[in-house]
């Protein structure tokens, strides 16, 4: 049995728990919240092989995270499933010691040839990503014109392969508020937790703006006229989706209120770039270059050292800064570079 650690603690005392780590910055999709065409179109230059950092770099660092206290594992893109042979590294990562969780976000569309592979790897649940049910209003935001059908295959593919699944559905105004009662009424009574996420303010080029955000309270308000919710407590220290419960035993859904809500004081989140940068905060400006010191041959002591040092000084509390009405035009990474 291996001892638990005591985990390293930032400026403010939050511990350092989980891993997000990004493997790939291409996507399938073209979500127009996330990587407008307009923008993410042919000339648009993505990292080269080389610019990736390599499933040895990836797991090297994660034995360190392991060691200073990370628990959790998320993986995610760009879309994850682009990136060949994803489930050696799964295997690689479920082995750690200390690491108890892993989990994997993608928008399901190549799930129906993965899904065993990644259940036989050791990966134990999946989010997938669908911001509509209806066929013409699902086109209009993946910006590649794909139906739902495809991400539905994905879902029956990762439940039959055993892997947990919940969805998660960004809700934002003129996109898909038509589909927040028809999403409810599809996933109630199936066993799969629905999560409506909040649009959030991610980078500079999705063109956020405030009066876009269905807010959690107009969600739970719309969904409750007709199918009654009532508040479910707390899993765990630190989530970050509210749980409310169906009164009539059809199941649960989630909401991750990141812009009418902070979580900035129970945030144990470090991010890792497909390119090996570390960001301390979803809506960091800047990363640290972990990728270049690995490749400068530095020792796993002087790594955890430079891991120990970036969460020491680590003073992000951007969510609650926003509701202070500060520092919203500056230059942020984009969602589809760090992956969530
Ligand atoms: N491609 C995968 C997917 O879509 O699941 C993984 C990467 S994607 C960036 C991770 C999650 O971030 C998705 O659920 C997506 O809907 C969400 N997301 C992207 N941009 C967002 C934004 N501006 N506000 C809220 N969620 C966002
Ligand atoms: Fe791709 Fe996911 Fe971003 Fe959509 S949300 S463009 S699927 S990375
Ligand atoms: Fe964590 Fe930054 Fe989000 Fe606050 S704003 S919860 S520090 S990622």
């Amino acid at each position: 049995m291996r001892n638990e650690v005591s985990p390293i603690k930032d400026h403010f005392g939050r511990a350092l728990k989980d891993l997000r780590i990004s493997v790939i910055d291409k996507c399938n999709f073209r979500c127009t919240y996330c990587m407008p065409k307009e923008i993410f179109g042919k000339d648009h230059v993505f990292l080269s092989e080389n610019e990736l950092l390599s499933f040895d770099e990836i797991v090297r660092l994660a034995k360190t995270f392991a060691k200073l206290g990370v628990e959790k594992i998320r993986i995610t893109g760009g879309e994850p499933l682009m990136r060949r042979n994803l489930d050696e590294l799964i295997a690689q990562l479920t082995v750690i010691p200390g690491i108890k969780d892993i989990a994997l976000t993608t928008n399901a569309v190549f799930l129906p040839k993965t899904a065993k592979k990644l259940k036989a790897a050791g990966l134990k649940r999946v989010n997938i990503s669908l911001d509509a049910i209806e066929d013409e209003v699902f086109k209009q935001i993946n910006g590649k014109g794909v139906v739902a059908r495809p991400v539905l295959k994905g879902i029956e593919a990762a439940q039959e392969a055993g892997l947990e699944v919940k969805i998660n559905m960004v809700a934002k105004k003129g996109m898909n508020e038509s589909q927040v009662l028809p999403m409810a009424r599809y996933f109630k009574g199936t066993n799969i937790i629905l999560r409506y996420i909040e649009f959030m303010d991610v980078g500079n080029h999705n063109g956020w703006d405030f009066n876009n955000v269905i807010t959690k309270k107009q969600i739970i308000d719309m969904i409750d006229k007709e199918m009654p919710l009532e508040p479910a407590e707390e899993n765990y220290y630190g989530e970050v989706a509210s749980r409310y419960r169906y009164k009539d035993g059809g199941g649960e859904i989630g909401v991750i209120s990141s812009v009418s809500d902070s979580f900035c004081g129970t945030c144990t989140r470090i991010r890792l770039s497909a390119d090996g940068k570390l960001y301390t905060c979803l809506f960091a400006s800047s990363g640290f270059d972990i990728r270049e010191k690995m490749r400068d041959e530095l020792t796993d002591e002087q790594l955890e050292e430079e891991v120990t040092s970036l969460w020491g000084n680590r003073r992000d509390r951007y969510s609650e800064e926003r509701s202070e009405q500060k520092n919203n035009n500056r230059k942020k990474i984009e969602m589809s570079y760090i992956g969530g």
